[in-house]
């Protein structure tokens, strides 16, 4: 067993006892959710049945195995059951991300998200009892077009009556407090967090006055943000 681990350090099960979580499929998807993990101070587990992979981030990953996550038996062997996290990294390989899928609900691994290419995929892997289904590919496309179209420098979606925006405050909201705004009523957004030059993002009061060069943060219904930060 000691041989599939590309790290000296070895046993998988004390891992699996502190903050750490499996990554199954190292594509690029699956590798920069894994590296993100390792820097924010999270032990991870990789997992990819391609060896050529494995080897290149074995340095990187606290633990990084060479195998074939559509056998029990070796996700056993590797002590996935141990983990409460487990991330399903594998898109093209529709059949492998399937089974790893379900095969992780029958070890009892408690939170299993898994990357979806289509909303079919999506469906079946709900089915399966993941709670998390994620679709990078179509969530990044919409954000991008979302950038591309206006003046917003970020754009994220939480629910589809709920976004918030980074942009630049329009000219009519320079130089009063937001209380005196309407923004609110008049645009239906609110002005959540703001930025001066060179300094951090802080919460917005009603008291706050912005400036020219300041960024915002609003929030509100999708439509209502995007009408917004087209206004200059
Ligand atoms: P990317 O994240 O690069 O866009 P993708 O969506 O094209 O990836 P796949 O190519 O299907 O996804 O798989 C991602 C990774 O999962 C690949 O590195 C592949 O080797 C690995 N993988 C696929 N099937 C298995 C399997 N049965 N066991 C372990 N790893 C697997």
């Amino acid at each position: 067993m000691s041989d599939l681990f590309h790290r000296k350090d070895p046993s998988t099960r004390r891992l699996a006892a502190i903050d750490s979580v499996v990554v199954i499929g190292l594509g690029r998807f699956g590798r920069s959710l894994a590296l993100e993990l390792v820097a924010s101070g999270t032990e991870v587990l990789g997992i990819d049945c391609d060896g050529r992979l494995v080897q290149e981030l074995s340095t990187e990953l606290t633990h990084c195995v060479q195998a074939d996550s559509t056998s029990e038996d070796a996700l056993r062997q590797l002590g996935v059951q141990e983990f409460d996290r487990a991330v399903v990294a594998i898109g093209s390989h529709i059949e492998a991300s399937l089974l790893t899928a379900s095969l992780l609900k029958t070890l009892g691994v408690g939170q299993v998200w898994a990357k979806a290419i289509s909303e079919a995929h999506g469906r079946i892997l709900e089915q399966l009892g993941i709670s998390h289904v994620v679709y990078p590919e179509h969530e990044m496309g919409r954000r991008v077009a979302h950038l591309v179209k206006g003046r917003m420098l970020d754009f994220i979606q939480f629910e589809p009556d709920y976004a918030m925006v980074k942009t630049l405050p329009p000219e009519g909201l320079l130089g009063i407090p937001l209380s005196e705004s309407r923004i609110r009523r008049q645009h239906g957004v609110t002005v959540v967090g703001v930025k001066k030059p060179d300094q951090a993002f802080t919460h917005a009061t009603g008291e706050t006055v912005l400036e020219e060069g300041d960024t915002i943060i609003i929030s509100g219904v999708p439509r209502a943000v995007e009408r917004y930060s087209e206004l200059r």
